[in-house]
């Protein structure tokens, strides 16, 4: 399957979404970061929150960004919990980053997975 480990910052179809050139669903937004639901799933639940700053991959945060991954983890707890109502079963979160982690879209995203038990390990 074709990555597109070249796709540049503000050129991804996530940064479109920030900017309104693309159209898009949040189930979720702040000054900080936004949600939606992912386009293909993977489980009943599946939603993505993403930074309005545009980091490439979880490989380029840097301490800066110290409070900025701490709070996408927290907003997607919530709406985990709140919206989804996942949060007692549990629940998944995954980060890919970068060519081996089979990041496709380089615009850092959390995955929230769950809504039915998960295997383990992936591959
Ligand atoms: P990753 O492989 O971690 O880069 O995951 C990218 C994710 O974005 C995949 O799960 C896709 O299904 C999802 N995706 C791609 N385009 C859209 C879109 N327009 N809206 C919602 N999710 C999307």
């Amino acid at each position: 399957m074709a990555n597109n480990d070249e796709e540049a910052v503000g050129e991804t179809i996530f940064g479109r979404m920030l900017t309104g050139q693309e159209p898009s669903r949040f189930i979720y937004e702040d000054e900080q970061c936004v949600a939606f639901d992912d386009i293909n799933p993977t489980a009943p639940v599946h939603f993505l929150v993403i930074p309005r700053k545009p980091i490439r991959q979880l490989a380029d945060a840097t301490e800066e960004d110290q409070l900025l991954l701490g709070h996408l983890l927290l907003v997607g707890n919530r709406i985990a919990r709140e919206q989804k109502r996942m949060a007692a079963d549990g629940y998944r979160v995954v980060i890919n980053s970068g060519h081996n982690g089979f990041q496709t879209i380089y615009h850092l995203h959390l995955h929230f997975i769950g809504g039915r038990q998960l295997g383990w390990p992936f591959g």
